[in-house]
């Protein structure tokens, strides 16, 4: 059984105190959830004021990027070994802002991935088709070819997945439901082609792309989606603790 996994992506969004703000409504309205992995992504500047109100609680802190050298000279970059010690658990890798804004391509995801998992902390590593790629049939080769490459010679048992079709970020069009599972299927059918089926089997595919209360819970249904993560509808804390308290399907 994969439980599921719901993971906020807070962007360039909320200063430390807004970010106590929200979690002084949040932790409340999730407190007894303790069948999904509850996980919230602030800004560098706000993981430290997020870990001192979630330590000790059922909400994980994540990076929303990180640099895959230890230390050094990389001005105004931040090693895995400097997130794990303000408490995070995870790191999102490959997000699709950074691959189109910031010039991340499949190798330096590789390595951060790489990077993380030596540092004792799960990679969350997205992927994701554009519109054009989309319509023009490419959908799975391009998948296919972000999971052969950021995924070379990584152990995927300790890894989250995140489909995040590019067309469906911030942009209020969310991937259907249809659209969703068989995307889903085929990456897990890909991670059973490269690391056999039991270890395809156990691993988490979460969607992203306009999540929202009012589409959560179709999506959730999808046997293939494990979770979700989720930009613009995060920055409430009623938004989304109603994502973590998905409707359940028996
Ligand atoms: C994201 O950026 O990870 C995301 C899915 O954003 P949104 O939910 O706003 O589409």
């Amino acid at each position: 059984m994969r439980k599921p996994f719901i993971s906020a992506n807070w962007k360039m969004h909320m200063t430390g105190t807004e970010a106590v703000g929200f979690l002084a409504d949040f932790l409340p309205a999730v407190k007894d959830v303790s069948d999904v992995d509850i996980v919230i992504a602030p800004p560098f500047t706000a993981l430290e004021a997020v870990a001192g109100h979630t330590a000790g609680t059922n909400v994980s802190l994540s990076s929303q990027n990180v640099f895959y050298e230890e230390k050094g000279a990389y001005t105004g970059e931040i090693s895995p070994g400097m997130l794990k010690s303000l408490g995070c658990a995870y790191a999102i890798v490959g997000h699709s802002e950074r691959r189109q804004l910031f010039g991340e391509t499949d190798e330096t995801v590789n390595k951060k991935i790489k990077a993380v998992q030596a540092g004792s902390m799960q990679p969350i590593f997205c992927i994701g088709e554009s519109i054009t790629q989309r319509e023009a049939g490419q959908t799975n080769d391009v998948l296919g070819g972000q999971i052969e490459a950021g995924l070379q010679g990584v152990d995927i048992s300790a890894l989250v997945v995140a489909y995040e079709p590019i067309w469906a970020i911030g942009t209020g069009v969310t991937a259907t439901t249809e659209q969703a599972q068989q995307t889903h299927s085929f990456i897990r059918r890909k991670l059973s082609e490269i690391f056999g089926a039991e270890a395809a089997e156990a691993t988490r595919i979460l969607y992203g792309g306009s999540v929202k209360p009012d589409n959560v819970d179709d999506i959730m249904a999808c046997p293939d989606v494990d979770g979700a993560l989720v930009g613009g509808a995060s920055l409430k804390p009623d938004s989304f603790a109603r994502l973590v308290n998905f409707r359940r399907s028996q």
